[in-house]
């Protein structure tokens, strides 16, 4: 009678130990990369594997995809060497530019320097200093190779795109990453806050599943000068810091390069022609803050937004 009780104690011991290897469990990580904060978070059996390769992709990137990093992009800035990643992305931003009338322009670079956003010596140029630097942007360019290319609109969703897969590789039940301003909500459901571009707090809370959300404001990079003030998202049209009315663009979509480019796209677009994309694209939602009034894709699942702003629902 004792040993049945021995055994049986002893068959479920083994059967809780499968159950608990069978569990899932979190791995969280918080890293520097893309000059922003990058915050992982995965639920699943093979939690710390997936975790690990996330963190390697996504030094891997920042290197590959910097301006200043020591990989592909930088070669290609100097010497034209390209690589199917590389060539990859820029088929994706060519077709970004064309869909947002030159709005989104991965060759601004040049003119990112001149207004020293690149090196902290923020300053308003002269006029024909930028006239200059814009003769040598136009994305028509990148079909010859003829500029220079800067993805620091579009790298980290990007990266969110290949984190994606390092997931599912894993079988990774779910997950929440957050690159800077492009957060991915994989598998699961979150709450994710639209920071208020006008200071602490949030202007919405946005009930997101299985998608992508970037923004883009002009509020965390730019510089005043003689009272006003410049952002470091450039209008390719004008050269200069973009000035649209648009001061906070959060795109939601599952695309996370095309939710990151098209935060930056809008918030040069302005209201009207951001409008007259999303009539277009059905997979595609958004949140526009101009002043006080905050445009909504009526697809979103709104929880809560700032009092003071009106609402304009867009179907
Ligand atoms: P964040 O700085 O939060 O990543 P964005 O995703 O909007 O914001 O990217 C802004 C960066 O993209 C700038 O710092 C610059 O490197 C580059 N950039 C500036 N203007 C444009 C533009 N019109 N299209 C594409 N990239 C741009
Ligand atoms: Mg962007």
């Amino acid at each position: 009678m004792k040993k049945n009780l021995f055994y049986a104690a002893l068959i479920l011991l083994t059967v809780l130990l499968i159950a608990a290897e069978f569990f899932n469990k979190t791995a969280e990580k918080s890293l520097f990369a893309f000059d922003t904060v990058v915050e992982i978070s995965v639920r699943g059996r093979e939690c710390k594997k997936a975790l690990e390769e996330c963190e390697n992709e996504i030094k891997r990137l920042d290197d590959e995809l910097g301006v200043n990093g020591s990989g592909i992009l930088r070669q290609y800035n100097e010497n034209g060497a390209s690589d199917r990643e590389l060539d990859f992305l820029i088929e994706r931003a060519l077709s970004v530019s064309r869909e947002t009338d030159g709005a989104f322009d991965v060759t601004m670079y040049p003119v990112t320097v001149l207004w020293g956003f690149t090196k902290n010596e923020k300053h308003v140029p002269d006029d024909g200093k930028i006239r200059e630097a814009l003769s040598a942007c136009g994305y028509e360019k990148l079909l010859t190779g003829g500029a220079k290319v800067d993805f620091g609109a579009a790298a980290k969703g990007y990266a969110a795109d290949r984190l994606v897969k390092i997931l599912e590789k894993y079988h990774v039940k779910d997950a929440l990453i957050s690159i800077g301003g492009t957060v991915t909500v994989w598998s699961r459901v979150a709450d994710v806050a639209v920071r208020s571009p006008d200071g602490e707090g949030y202007a919405a809370v946005i009930e997101c599943e299985n998608t992508v959300l970037s923004t883009s404001g002009g509020y965390e990079r730019y510089f005043e000068e003689d009272g006003k003030s410049y952002v470091h998202i450039i209008d390719p049209k004008s050269g200069r810091p973009a000035e649209s009315g648009i001061v906070s663009a959060t795109v939601v979509t599952e695309d996370g390069f095309l939710s990151d480019a098209l935060s930056t796209a809008f918030f040069v677009m302005g209201e009207e022609d951001a409008k007259a994309y999303l009539k277009e694209h059905s997979d595609v939602q958004a949140i526009l803050i101009t002043g006080d009034k905050m445009v909504v894709s009526s697809g979103l699942k709104i929880k809560n937004t700032d009092e003071k702003y009106t609402i304009e629902v867009l179907d």
